[in-house]
């Protein structure tokens, strides 16, 4: 079936956990159901990835199945079909099947803690340090208003904190993300219920994964 695949596609397949297949895939996650317990429970992560995530990619790939996007790499079915209203079925699943690979690499069981090397110096000049970075990603995540997420992103160059609504993802901007917190109430309700600054500050001083937002900033170029 590859033979099928334009070889423009090939190039922008992404960082390796996306998949170019022709079916999209529920990519494992990077460590084992308990690992980032107690700050998120086996029991939240079992249904966020094995129920919640799982039922974005089923959509995904019965709606495309038969489409111009069929077999394309995911990133490439979400940037096309942004901001259409007639692909919003389309892009709401195959946002949320990106956003939420991406939100568990962002999260690994002994994260935290700050960044050092090339992330310090750009956190250092583009928001004048750590706290005041840890400050803005923390209101991001607590002011998004309803479902979403709060991102870091490189920004044509520059570190910034934004928040999406639903299952928008800065990527359709052309900001390239580095880290994300899941706000949507299934993230954090079985184990925080409505407590979310709870979730996210406890995400934010235990689980941010620096490593993977330092390989996520190498791509970026
Ligand atoms: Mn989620």
């Amino acid at each position: 079936m590859n033979s099928s695949h334009e070889p423009s596609t090939q190039g922008t397949a992404g960082p390796k956990w996306q998949s170019a297949s022709e079916s999209i895939v529920l990519p494992p996650l990077p460590y084992a159901e308990d690992a980032l317990a107690p700050v998120i429970s086996a029991h939240t992560v079992a249904i966020h990835h094995g129920k919640h995530q799982k039922t974005y990619v089923d959509t995904l790939n019965r709606l495309i199945a038969g489409t111009e996007f069929a077999g394309r790499p995911l990133d490439t079915i979400v940037k096309a079909t942004a901001g259409k209203s007639e692909h919003a079925a389309i892009f709401n699943n195959s946002a949320q099947a990106w956003n939420h690979a991406f939100y568990w690499r962002s999260l690994t069981p002994r994260g935290g803690g700050r960044p050092d090397g090339a992330l310090e110096e750009r956190i250092a000049r583009d928001f004048g340090g750590f706290d005041r970075f840890r400050k803005a990603f923390s209101e991001a995540a607590m002011t998004q208003f309803g479902s979403g997420w709060a991102w870091l992103v490189d920004d044509d160059g520059k570190l910034k904190v934004v928040k999406t609504g639903n299952a928008d993802v800065p990527l359709v901007r052309g900001q390239a993300p580095l880290l994300t917190i899941d706000v949507w109430e299934h993230a954090y309700y079985l184990d925080y219920q409505n407590r979310r600054v709870d979730y996210v500050n406890a995400v934010i001083d235990t689980l941010l994964n620096w490593q993977f937002a330092e390989q996520a900033l190498a791509y970026t170029g």
